[in-house]
């Protein structure tokens, strides 16, 4: 099963995806992290990337096309879930020839919705860890001791782009770039919507009853 999870920000897409890896062992290839790999280890595309993702605006699609492609690619074999990827009709299309010329089928696209306050409710309080990368919330999912990542120790941060004025930019590039895929998917058949508003354990029913009706 190859799936795309598409959603503004702090709607649960990366939540759902670690949910399915989990219970159905796909595999999460976030667009996200696979930038901030290149940033971390300052290769030539994390230079290039490292202003433009503080902002909250996107990278230019050549910069992250090579990246998603390799991974796909990896992970073939274990079914995928696309988080963050693609973000444009133009990496829509990218996308499409990727996964033809690896033989492989997108079988459905989960569009997961939120109010815009919901989005800043939920962002604005998020941790990362600095090392591994695992994300908790102030309010919602705080770390067992302050500061501190549960699974590795490592330093709890606010990530640059997490920063109030940084989502107000990715919202914005959402509902300018990203939205359009919603009705290009639309029209292919595969959209399913689901309304990430309430919380987890309200959602999570829902969620797993669209799932099976996908593996249908
Ligand atoms: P995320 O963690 O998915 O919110 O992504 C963080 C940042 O990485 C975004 O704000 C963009 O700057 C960049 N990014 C992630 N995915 C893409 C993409 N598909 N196209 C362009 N930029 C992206």
């Amino acid at each position: 099963m190859n799936l795309i999870f598409l959603g503004q920000q702090g709607a649960g897409k990366g939540t759902f995806a670690q949910y399915l890896g989990n219970t159905k062992g796909l595999v999460q290839i976030s667009a996200g992290d696979l930038l901030r790999a290149e940033v971390k280890a300052e290769t030539e595309t994390g230079k290039k990337a490292k202003e433009i993702m503080n902002k909250g605006l996107l990278v230019p699609d050549e910069l992250i096309a090579e990246l998603i492609e390799k991974k796909i690619e990896k992970e073939k074999n274990n079914g995928i879930i696309l988080d963050g990827y693609p973000r444009t009709l133009k990496q829509a299309e990218l996308l499409e020839n990727i996964i033809n010329h690896l033989n492989m089928k997108i079988n459905a696209v989960i569009n997961f919705t939120i109010s815009d306050e919901t989005t800043f409710e939920r962002i604005g309080g998020r941790l990362t860890c600095k090392t591994c990368n695992k994300v908790y919330h102030e309010k919602f999912l705080p770390p067992k001791e302050k500061g501190k990542c549960d699974v590795d120790g490592g330093e709890l941060i606010i990530r640059e782009d997490d920063k109030k004025q940084a989502i107000m930019k990715r919202l914005e590039e959402y509902k300018k770039q990203t939205k359009p895929l919603i009705d290009y998917y639309k029209e292919k058949g595969l959209l399913k919507e689901v309304d990430a508003e309430p919380i987890l354990d309200k959602i999570k029913p829902i969620f797993d009853e669209i799932i099976k009706e996908i593996e249908n």
